[in-house]
């Protein structure tokens, strides 16, 4: 595996593989790597791309200043990750290289409907960072495949919505969630987890898939209550859970076998914040 901490560097090296046919697959991340971010170099490999992962814990995109201070930073294990998964090319830029001029002259995109929900409502400020770091990334790596995952349902959609905008040729591949034996989406978050609350985090998944089974002769509103009742009792402190329109996120009082249907739920154990979601159809 090649280390690149220069965009110069980097983009040379892609300039010269992407001369020899090479088509090239970017894996975007925070670092702090688990199954789930491997699943995604996995599933680029397959593919046969050259493949790139970055690893930046872009400051533009949190808007909790403890949550960015205390992200969970483990190069040398996420290193040795990375070679077994076989991962071509590794780029790990400092904050003067992603943003030499600062943050403040670069391009806002704006995601409309999108910022104004779930997410976007509890972390403001989020998916302009997302869009921002995600805009920069692809204009050094310039991928022919973006891989991304379900697990963060409504940033794919900001990210394929600044797909859009930029005209951009560069393909999607949305990846499954990977999940802890108890069904807890594997997040570099849960790292901070105390034991008693690793022990009945698996709770979140839980309540997406009783959501789920009532989809068909059950009232969301009711199934709603009762998770938001047991997250409670559990010591949870619970920010949303919704049901959307998968493809556009249209939040949804009652469930509609017409539409694609996703649940969405994000909820606090201390001061960890977790997020989820589950396609009901
Ligand atoms: P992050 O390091 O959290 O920014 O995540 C980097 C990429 O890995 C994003 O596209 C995430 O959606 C994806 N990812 C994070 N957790 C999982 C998971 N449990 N399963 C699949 N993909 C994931």
């Amino acid at each position: 595996m090649i280390i690149f901490k220069k965009v110069v560097d980097i983009q040379q090296y892609i300039k010269n593989k992407v001369d020899e046919g090479a088509q090239i697959g970017f894996v975007p991340t925070m670092g702090a790597l688990h199954e789930g971010h491997i699943s995604l170099i996995c599933k680029a490999k397959q593919e046969a791309r050259v493949v790139v992962t970055s690893i930046f814990v872009n400051p533009t995109q949190f808007n909790d200043k403890e949550d960015f201070e205390k992200y969970p930073v483990s190069i040398e294990q996420d290193m040795a990750m990375l070679i077994d998964a076989d991962c071509d090319v590794l780029f790990i830029p400092s904050v003067s290289e992603m943003y030499p001029n600062g943050t403040d002259n670069m391009p806002a995109y704006d995601f409309g409907y999108l910022e104004t929900v779930l997410e976007g409502t509890q972390r403001p400020g989020h998916f302009k960072g997302v869009g921002q770091v995600v805009a920069r990334l692809l204009d050094i790596v310039n991928p022919h495949y973006l891989y991304m995952g379900q697990k963060d349902y409504q940033q794919c959609m900001v990210v394929g919505n600044l797909l859009k905008q930029l005209n951009s040729s560069i393909r999607m591949v949305i990846c499954p969630t990977e999940r802890d034996d108890d069904g807890l989406a594997m997040s570099s978050r849960n790292r901070r987890l105390t034991e008693p609350q690793r022990a009945i985090a698996g709770l979140l998944y839980q309540c997406l898939v009783s959501i789920q089974a009532k989809k068909d002769d059950g009232s969301f509103d009711i199934v709603k209550k009762e998770c938001e009742d047991l997250l409670k009792a559990k010591g949870f402190n619970t920010e949303y859970i919704s049901l959307a329109d998968a493809e556009t996120l249209e939040l949804l009082n009652e469930y509609n076998n017409n539409r694609k249907m996703v649940a969405l739920i994000a909820a606090k154990i201390g001061v960890i914040r977790l997020i989820d979601n589950l396609l009901l159809n």
